[in-house]
Parts: C-alpha cells; sequence; structure tokens
C-alpha cells in the first residue's frame, strides 16, 4: 500500500487507512482475525484506548505471532474521558501509571504513540501541558524508552487549535474529526502539516452518516465516479494534501477491505473535488441561518425537543438523508411536532429568527406519518 510521511516529526511513514480500535468484534478470536486481516492487508498504524473496553488486550493478543513488528502501535488516555480510579488526573504519575497498564493490557514492552485523549478545551490544554503535567510524564516515557513518540486527540475549536500550534513541540501527531459533512478543522490540519506534525483523521464517513442514503450525494458520487458513496467520503477526506491518514474503526471483514478498495483508488482529480466542493458550498449556503441547536427557545411548555426536530429536518432537507432523518425523528424522546399547539412562544427566542411553527408543520409533513413502503 502507499505511504505517506506521517508528518516530519516522527520519522514514520504511514499507509493511507489505518486501524481504529474502538469497536471490535465481542469475540476474542473473531477480533484476534480481523486486526490479522487488516494487518495483512497493509494497515500499520493501529490506534486504541484504555477507554475502549478491552480492546487493548485484544490488540495484544492479535500482535502475537510477528504481528507486532508490522504495526506502528498508539494508546492514549485522560483523565477528562475516562477516569479509571477517582483520584485521577492529569499529573505526570498518574501518566505513568495509565502508559504502566495499558502496555500490560497490550502486553508490549514499547508503544509507539501514547497520546493525549482529548484536548478539547483550553483548560484541558493548560492542565496536560502545565509543569508535573501529562506531557511530562510521556516526554519521561519516552526518555526510558517505554513510549516512542506523542500527540494528542481533540474536539477543541479551530482558534484554540491553533493557538496552541506554536506552542506544542512535543506534539508529533494530531487526530482530529473532518468529513464532508464537517471541514472545519481543515485549517488545524493544513496548521499541522506546516509544521510537521503527522494527521490523522477520523470519523472519515461521518460517523457512519455518511453510509445512510441520500439521492442528493449519491447524485454527486455518480458524478465523480466513486463507487459509493463512503467511498466517495473517504477519497475526500484523502485527497487533502495534510491528512496522513484516516483511522477507520473496523467490526468485520468487508470495513477492512472498503476502505482499503477506496484509499486504492486515489486522490480525485481537481474536477472531481471541484465538483464535490461546489455540492457542500451550495448546502452550506442553502442552511445558512438555519438552526444552529443554540436552544434557546426550549423549554417549550408542551415539551416538544425542537431543536431535536430541527437537527432531523436539516438532515432531511439539506443533505437528503430521508430514511436517516426520519429514525432520528422517531428516536426523539420528547414531545414531537404534534405536541406543538401553535402558542408561538418560542419564536421570539429564536437565535435564528426561525419560524419554529411552520417548521413543526414542515416536521409533520414528512415525519409524522410511518414512511410507505
Ligand atoms: S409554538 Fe409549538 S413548539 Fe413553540 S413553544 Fe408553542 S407549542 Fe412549543
Ligand atoms: S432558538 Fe432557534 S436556532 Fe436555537 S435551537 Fe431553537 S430553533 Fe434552533
Amino acid at each position: 500500500m502507499n505511504t505517506r510521511e506521517f508528518g516530519t516529526r516522527s520519522g514514520f511513514r504511514v499507509p493511507r487507512a489505518s486501524i481504529g480500535g474502538m469497536r471490535l468484534p465481542q469475540d476474542d478470536d473473531e477480533a484476534v482475525a480481523l486486526i490479522r486481516h487488516a494487518i495483512d492487508s497493509g494497515m500499520r498504524y493501529i490506534d486504541t484506548s484504555r477507554g475502549y473496553g478491552d480492546s487493548e488486550i485484544k490488540i495484544g493478543k492479535a500482535l502475537k505471532g510477528g504481528y507486532r513488528d508490522k504495526v506502528i502501535l498508539s494508546t492514549k488516555w485522560s483523565p477528562w474521558v475516562s477516569r479509571i480510579h477517582d483520584t485521577d488526573d492529569a499529573s505526570e504519575s498518574c501518566v505513568r501509571h495509565r502508559i504502566d497498564e495499558s502496555m500490560r493490557r497490550l502486553d508490549v514492552d514499547h508503544l509507539d504513540f501514547y497520546q493525549i485523549w482529548n484536548i478539547d478545551t483550553r483548560e484541558h490544554f493548560e492542565e496536560a501541558t502545565a509543569h508535573g503535567g501529562m506531557v511530562e510524564g510521556i516526554q519521561k516515557a519516552i526518555y526510558e524508552g517505554q513510549v516512542g513518540h506523542t500527540g494528542f486527540t481533540t474536539h477543541d475549536s479551530v482558534e484554540n487549535l491553533l493557538s496552541y500550534m506554536d506552542a506544542i513541540d512535543w506534539c508529533e501527531v494530531i487526530l482530529v474529526s473532518y468529513n464532508l459533512l464537517n471541514t472545519r478543522y481543515a485549517p488545524v490540519l493544513a496548521a499541522a502539516r506546516e509544521r510537521g506534525i503527522g494527521t490523522i483523521v477520523m470519523n472519515p464517513v461521518g460517523g457512519g452518516k455518511l453510509t445512510e442514503e441520500s439521492v442528493y450525494l449519491a447524485r454527486i458520487a455518480e458524478g465523480v465516479n466513486a463507487v459509493s458513496v463512503p467511498d466517495m467520503a473517504i477519497r475526500y477526506v484523502l485527497t487533502n494534501p495534510s491528512v496522513n491518514t484516516i483511522i477507520s474503526g473496523i467490526s468485520k471483514m468487508s470495513d477492512v477491505d472498503e476502505v482499503m478498495a477506496s484509499a486504492a483508488s486515489g486522490p480525485f482529480s481537481p474536477e472531481e473535488m471541484a465538483r464535490i466542493d461546489a455540492f457542500l458550498e451550495l448546502v452550506s449556503i442553502e442552511h445558512t441561518g438555519f438552526c444552529t441547536g443554540c436552544g434557546y427557545c426550549m423549554p417549550c411548555e408542551h415539551g416538544v425537543d425542537i431543536r431535536e426536530i430541527m437537527y432531523a429536518i436539516y438532515d432531511e432537507r439539506y443533505w437528503g438523508f430521508s430514511q436517516g432523518a426520519r429514525a432520528r425523528y422517531e428516536g426523539i424522546k420528547g414531545a414531537k411536532a404534534e405536541a406543538c399547539d401553535h402558542c408561538g412562544k418560542c419564536e421570539p427566542k429564536c437565535t435564528q429568527k426561525l419560524k419554529i411553527m411552520e417548521e413543526m408543520q414542515y416536521a409533520l409533513s414528512r415525519f409524522g406519518e410511518p414512511a410507505l413502503v
């Protein structure tokens, strides 16, 4: 498989598709066979976490028999995502303890990467980088040879992440979410690349959303000669020169085969990218001014979950995920559009000045009756 420089700081090269260990099969033997199939197919980087159930243990079993030497093994942890004990914190000593524990669970004597899991706020960043904090703990583990390299995963704001960029000499790799539905981290990926930080993208198919049926997206996929919408989604991400590799959560053999086939198809041409970007731009223009999910209109005295209903409308109207939107609507736990008695009290509170009562009527017309089959 084609490999790409994994940033310049780490010294690794990495294949375009990597193993996400967050949803491995329940059965140990199946998980081992699947991980080995992924490695035999050309995947090399493995992303797991202390917080992914028994993922580390299953990966450890799969890496016996010579597989350990074929992979770049990465795990991660932070106290703000996964508190193993009540006393867990972002200190040097705690992260050292967690590193030891992950190595035992993976049954390895060396981790190629140990990442800080989800630096999602400036407070997290400050805690992790403080004197005596996680970064220092990981650096000591690197000095002592337990760990090779480090970095972090994040959902922090673009503004914050760009402001960290010149203060993270310690960071060799960064992992963010990026896909057709949400390209907001494009400037972060570009800034990381400029600094030699390796880049990993999670959720290349929008956390599964881009596997849902959408007539709009299917039409665009056909227009750029992609075999499916997920294929288009993966290739769209990999066409971005700032993306080194994507991680794909694998739970069955075909997950590996499909992502490998998409990665092998190569990037889109500039004309194909322009076509996809024109569609994305159109969607973006069309939904400008639509619901931001702020929730200021709530609570409704009839319990109508306005925000969730708006999300379902958004999926259906702008992206064409008609089945997925209906399922989302049907899954709403609060009252649905039929409970709206048109009192009008929510509308003056809407930050987007939306005609909420009309939107409730729209939702009723689209989702109020069972789907015809
Ligand atoms: S108009 Fe409908 S959704 Fe808005 S507050 Fe009244 S009942 Fe609730
Ligand atoms: S106030 Fe308006 S924009 Fe905010 S959640 Fe309610 S409908 Fe959406």
